[in-house]
């Protein structure tokens, strides 16, 4: 019979050869989704033994992984902030290092308001529906150009209750006409240069999204797009949050201020590079 605790160990020992950034965890994750048991089950039952069916599931994404697909994609789903998001092909991969957007919307409003919320880019839905999960009152439209990603965000929503304050639209931000206008804006738009794309880890230059990746020769076509609409879709004093990349603040900075945006700050994510910029509309 084989153990839970030799089967944890024997695919942790294969996924740290393998060059596997955090075997550990990536190990006991598809162990889980393989097993069916719980974190805690997997310390309290290690003696307990392993089934036939399960170590096949098992080996079978633990092939995968080795394949550099990351551990979310493998499952199907990815936690972000409070809730766990589907996620597909036609989506990023949502990261926590976007989770600092949240904590700089959070800041800016006030929780009871009715806010209008608008995502462009919104993949799995996950900055939209986490920031409607914290503000009982708004509402959101989340917008994208893949209809795969679309699919995805309104099953995210319905998952969580959340279809009757947000809605999902097949659309290109630059042809976006908008009825009417919004308190928040917020993105996480590609801002990887096209140089830049080669070089990404094989988790994510294999498996996210090249359209949700790719930000053009100097990776700040989309800011520039954005800059350029958002004065038509802001309403007076709306806060604009966008995600980016480490090294773009001064550039998209540059960008929102060109275009008429006050920006207020730029936050840092849990590794300290800057990873959020945060601006208001503040003519009229
Ligand atoms: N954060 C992603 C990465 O560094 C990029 C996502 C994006 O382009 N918006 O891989």
């Amino acid at each position: 019979m084989v153990t839970v605790r030799d089967t944890l160990l024997s695919v942790q020992e294969r996924f740290r050869a393998g060059g596997i950034d955090t075997p550990e965890l990536d190990a006991r994750l598809l162990l889980q989704a393989a097993t069916g048991l719980r974190h805690e089950d997997i310390i309290m039952e290690a003696a307990r033994g392993v089934t036939g069916e399960a170590l096949a599931r098992l080996e079978e994404m633990a092939a995968r992984r080795l394949r550099r697909e990351p551990v979310s994609r493998i499952l199907g789903a990815r936690a972000f902030w409070n809730a766990d998001f589907k996620v597909t092909p036609e989506t990023l991969d949502p990261r926590p290092d976007s989770e600092t957007l949240i904590e700089g919307v959070l800041a800016e409003v006030a929780k009871e308001k009715p806010l209008a919320i608008l995502d462009l880019g919104t993949g799995t839905g996950c900055l939209l529906l986490s920031l409607l999960q914290e503000l009982p009152q708004a509402t959101g439209l989340g917008i994208d150009i893949s209809a795969g990603a679309v699919e995805t965000a309104r099953l995210n929503a319905s998952a969580l209750n959340l279809s009757g304050r947000s809605d999902f639209m097949e659309k290109d931000w630059k042809k976006l006409t908008p009825l009417s206008l919004y308190d928040v804006v917020i993105g996480n738009p590609p801002y990887i240069a096209l140089p830049e794309i080669a070089e990404l880890a094989p988790e994510v230059r294999k498996y996210d999204p090249i359209a949700a990746l790719s930000g053009g020769p100097d990776g700040l076509d989309c800011y520039r797009e954005i800059a350029s609409l958002l004065p038509r879709i802001l309403a007076k004093n709306g806060l604009v949050a966008l995600e980016i990349g480490a090294a773009q603040a001064a550039d998209v900075k540059g960008i929102l201020g060109k275009a008429g945006l006050s920006v207020l700050h730029t936050l840092a994510d849990l590794a300290g590079h800057d990873r959020c910029i945060i601006a208001r509309w503040t003519r009229v």
